[in-house]
């Protein structure tokens, strides 16, 4: 039997305010235990909290980033379970109202736009850290009342692929919008993957698992990859899926069961009386609205219009906000050519950075280094296989290309009479060769193609070498 894969996933984003969400202690990554601590956020009784109005904003922005419908109204609630970092007994979250719904976002999938909704975002607070050493147990609340955002697909995702893909591009709109770094290393970025398979076709939807907590993109598409064999497999043997939770076990690769369905919680939520509900205007969201920056979206296909780059290279450019910024500022610096510059950016400058694990932003080769590289080609001053040496050098020395070229004598050569002694030359040295081309084989002309460049350590212009080749062997 052939299968669907269905998944949904639900992210939690923290934003990058200065403050919690609903009292003013600093969110501070790595500070000491239990310094970034109030009344409010320790739950000492007659504290009240009072929303951060910036982290309201943040998630509206996000909102409307993620093409959903920011209601005028929404409604806190208070959403209870019983553990050691959660001093209130209580999560502040909302529940029937939240701030935000059906968004969208697309990816792209082997070349094919797929369509995956979002069903809510809503603001909640985030919990402390419990760390367990030995036999003891450590309660860390610097990060309780973190303000976070909730973000729930529909089940429209259809592959491990896609959910990293979704994923990556999430990060890469909360970077566009500054709302948040969502690196998942730091926690920024967790993802609930929810996951049910089909008959291939059928409209009824399986029986779904969770599996909470992954917290890198690699250990999602793992994690995927991994309940898709598992829940073919019983399947196929004509077995039922049993709804459940699971924790994904990095080391070994598998998924675990954490809790069934029977030991699920009751939330008991109700309006969290102590937060009035939020009232935006239409004008508020509107505001907002014409603050957001151009999104990943929009600015490929600008690319593809205004710098006539493929679908592919535009996608690449603008998966980062500093790449694509990487590649504005080249642009700007030698317009004639804005396809080459990408090819340069795609082509070297990436591998190079991922190899050295250095970002675009210290990248040692600078906008301007690949605009001026990209014009000592287009105007023939070195060729394409010169500028891969002038990189190099660029990437190691941080000197100008023309610096480079000028120091190490790269120029091209394309002074017709000095080429023509030097083809002379080659030909004269290899008279069995011209014998054989003379005599009908033609593929030697790249050997003395390769002869010549060897001869001017491949700075002879190659256009002219071919001309002067052709008269001489075949004139
Ligand atoms: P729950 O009440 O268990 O949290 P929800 O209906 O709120 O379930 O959905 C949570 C997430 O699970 C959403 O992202 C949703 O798209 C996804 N989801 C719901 N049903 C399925 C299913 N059958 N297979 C895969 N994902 C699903
Ligand atoms: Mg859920
Ligand atoms: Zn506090």
């Amino acid at each position: 039997m052939d299968f669907d894969v269905v998944i949904g996933l639900e992210t939690h984003v923290q934003m990058a305010t200065n403050t919690k969400c609903f009292c003013s202690c600093k969110v501070e990554f790595g500070a000491e235990p239990n310094t970034n601590v109030c009344p409010v956020c320790l739950a000492l009784p007659g504290s009240l909290p009072v929303l951060n109005e910036k982290a309201l904003e943040y998630a509206i922005k996000a909102s409307l980033a993620l093409n959903c419908k920011v209601h005028e109204l929404s409604v806190f609630a208070r959403k209870h379970y019983f553990y050691p970092d959660l001093p209130k007994g209580y999560q502040i979250s909302q529940y029937d109202k939240p701030l935000a719904t059906d968004g969208y976002v697309d990816i792209n999938v082997d070349g094919k736009k797929e369509r995956v909704r979002i069903h809510r975002l809503h603001v909640e607070e985030d919990a402390g850290k419990t760390i367990h050493e030995g036999k003891y147990s450590y309660v860390d609340l610097n990060r309780a009342g973190t303000p976070l955002m909730e973000i729930v697909t529909e089940p429209d995702i259809t592959s491990a692929v896609g959910a990293r893909l979704y994923l990556e591009k999430l990060r890469n709109i909360m970077r566009y919008i500054g709302v948040s770094d969502a690196d998942m290393e730091k926690g920024q970025l967790r993802c609930d993957v929810n996951i049910s398979l089909k008959p291939k076709g059928s409209d009824k939807l399986g029986t779904k698992v969770e599996i909470k907590n992954l917290n890198s993109f690699r250990f999602v598409q793992k994690a995927i990859e991994y309940e898709i064999e598992r829940q073919a497999k019983i399947l196929k043997k004509g077995g039922e899926i049993v709804q459940e939770t699971r924790l994904f076990d990095p080391s070994s690769g598998k998924t675990y069961t954490m809790r069934t369905k029977e030991e699920a919680h009751d939330y008991r939520y109700f309006p969290d009386p102590d937060l009035i509900p939020v009232r935006l205007s239409v004008k508020q969201i509107e505001e907002i609205r014409k603050s957001l920056p151009e999104l990943p979206d929009e600015k490929a296909e600008r690319y593809v219009k205004e710098f006539k780059l493929t679908e592919y290279d535009a996608d690449v450019l603008v998966a980062d906000k500093e790449r694509a910024k990487f590649f504005e500022e080249a642009v700007k610096v030698y317009n004639k050519n804005p396809k080459a510059v990408a090819n340069w950016i795609i082509n070297e400058l990436l591998g190079r950075l991922n190899e050295a694990s250095i970002s675009i932003e210290e990248s040692p080769v600078r906008p301007e280094h690949i605009a001026e590289l990209v014009k000592l080609i287009d105007e023939g001053t070195i060729s394409t296989k010169i500028a891969k040496e002038v990189f190099d050098e660029v990437f190691k020395t941080q000197k100008s290309p023309s610096q480079i070229v000028e120091e190490k004598g790269l120029k091209q050569v394309s002074d017709e009479g000095e080429i023509r002694k030097i083809v002379e030359e080659v030909l004269k040295n290899h008279p069995a060769e011209v014998e054989k081309y003379k005599a009908g084989n033609q593929k030697l002309m790249g050997f003395f193609v390769g002869q010549v460049m060897k001869a001017t350590k491949g700075k002879a212009n190659p256009k002219l070498v071919n001309k002067i080749l052709n008269e001489l062997l075949n004139g």
